[in-house]
């Protein structure tokens, strides 16, 4: 068996065309969405997730500026940053970039953001309200996941789901947002014990560790689907190798950039045993962005009534 590939660019994409056309309707009502993004630091990945967020902004009509800080930024300078967004009332969404580099820590500033404009959906009373089954803001890496889901009509109700990671990005909005769904969920972490057993007894296992290749063939059952979250840089050419075998794109991206990008699931052993699985990249990441996008705008039609 070979899985079925659950394009994660095709349905992102129909979330941007979505976007877009809601940005339309409130320039038509004289709103026009602006995202602000906080960066911390220069860690290359978050600058490149950055980035991103800025073009796909651009592509959709909404405004969007990016505010960086040196990693020596003291407190006072960040929570004097985010006060000042919070007070412009022409600021509808205020993105801070996880991970802070140390000794900042990310719960301190992500409380202090308004949530009407915590587009990341990570204030703790935006957690609580989807805890308690009524979303406002949602992450958008897990909202993302759902709407892959059901674009691709996967049965979510009584299914044994099985999320592995336990974040507040990802792992436990996933699991809140697929029990709301009527799914039986099970969470897992670094101290599940046996945690290929509990993995394979999902219908639908998520993978949200961060650890390259971490899911294997044996941790799935035949015939489950398979949503990869996990983004590794994987700079190991024997590692690559062993993954990708043949793959001569995998190995000229890995001796022209120094990586290539792996998920938490070993791609080509669990393809062979899943019904349905997401790739990496071109999966779960588009998706993430584009849920950035709904949440902008539709911050922006609350705070301004329109
Ligand atoms: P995190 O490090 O905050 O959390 C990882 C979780 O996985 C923890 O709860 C930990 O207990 C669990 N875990 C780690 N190793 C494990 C193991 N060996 N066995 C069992 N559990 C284990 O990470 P995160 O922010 O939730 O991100 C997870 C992954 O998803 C990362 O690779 C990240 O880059 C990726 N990510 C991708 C997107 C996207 O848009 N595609 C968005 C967010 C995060």
């Amino acid at each position: 068996m070979s899985a079925r590939i659950l394009d994660g660019a095709a349905v992102a994409a129909a979330i941007r065309e979505r976007v877009a056309g809601l940005v339309r309707e409130l320039a038509a009502r004289g709103v026009s969405p602006r995202l602000e993004v906080i960066l911390v630091g220069d860690d290359p990945a978050s600058r490149s997730y950055v980035a991103s967020k800025g073009k796909a902004c651009q592509q959709v009509g909404i405004r969007s500026a990016t505010h960086a800080l040196p990693a020596t930024a003291s407190p006072a300078e960040l929570s004097a940053l985010i006060r000042r967004l919070n007070g412009d009332p022409d600021v509808d969404g205020i993105l801070l970039q996880m991970p802070l580099p140390k000794p900042l820590d990310g719960r301190t500033f992500l409380d202090l953001i308004d949530p009407s404009k915590d587009v990341d959906g990570l204030h703790p009373l935006n957690v609580g309200l989807l805890h308690q089954g009524r979303p406002s803001f949602v992450p958008c890496t897990p909202a993302g996941v759902i709407e892959l889901l059901e674009a691709n009509a996967v049965p979510l109700a009584g299914c044994r789901a099985v999320v592995l990671g336990r974040s507040e990005i990802v792992g436990k909005p996933m699991a809140a947002l697929l029990l709301a769904r009527h799914a039986t969920v099970t969470l897992c972490h670094t101290r599940t014990r046996d945690l290929a057993a509990v993995c394979r007894e999902a219908d639908l296992l998520v993978a949200a560790a961060g650890r390259a290749a971490l899911v294997t063939a044996e941790h799935v059952k035949r015939g489950a689907v398979v949503i990869d979250v996990g983004v590794n840089r994987v700079d190991d050419a024997a590692l690559v190798a062993r993954l990708y075998p043949g793959d001569s794109e995998r190995a000229a991206q890995l001796a022209k950039r120094g990586y290539t990008l792996v998920g938490d699931v070993d791609f080509n052993a669990v393809r062979e045993v899943a019904a349905a699985i997401t790739p990496v990249p071109g999966g779960i990441g588009p998706l993430t962005i584009a849920g950035l996008l709904q949440n902008t705008a539709t911050a922006a039609g609350r705070r301004r009534g329109a």
